[in-house]
């Protein structure tokens, strides 16, 4: 819940952020000479304006990236505490991927929490990330690792 919480958080913060830009744009642009009046009330700038709409155009694309940004930031936290997911090792192989498995990229929560597995080779679609909580005692898993073995 808190993983999807900070994650509209984020978004709106950027929505604001983005909203705010448009706004200055609006209020600090210069405006034009108004038309005769026998032209009718004067259009509006967006669309009529070569300037402003490119401007306009360029907030958006402002707002494209920062929406980009955060979602790629984000697939990549702890699903528990919201830390960044570090220490990426890359498994499977692209030219031997019946004897190594396909490649993927491994990260973990620097705090133990989980491992997110990512698929590298993507087939059918996209696939969506793997997540894998891990048990709050990382001292039992190195014993069944450690049992496993003998
Ligand atoms: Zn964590």
């Amino acid at each position: 819940m808190k993983y999807w919480l900070y994650l509209l958080a984020k978004l709106a913060a950027a929505a604001g952020a983005v909203c705010l830009l448009q706004f200055a744009l609006v209020y600090f642009y210069p405006e034009p000479p108004p038309p005769l009046p026998r032209f009718g009330p004067p259009p509006p700038l967006f669309l009529h304006d070569m300037l402003f709409t490119f401007a306009t155009l360029g907030v958006w694309l402002i707002g494209a990236g920062l929406f980009s940004v955060i979602l790629s930031d984000h697939r990549r936290r702890c699903r528990t505490c919201l830390r960044r997911l570090i220490m990426p090792i890359n498994s499977g192989s692209w030219g031997h991927m019946v004897i190594f498995g396909r490649p993927r990229t491994e990260l973990i929560c620097p705090f133990g929490h989980g491992t997110l597995s990512i698929e590298e080779l993507q087939i059918t679609g996209r696939q969506m990330a793997d997540w894998q909580p891990h048990d709050d005692n990382i001292w039992k898993e190195l014993e069944s690792y450690n049992q496993a073995r003998r």
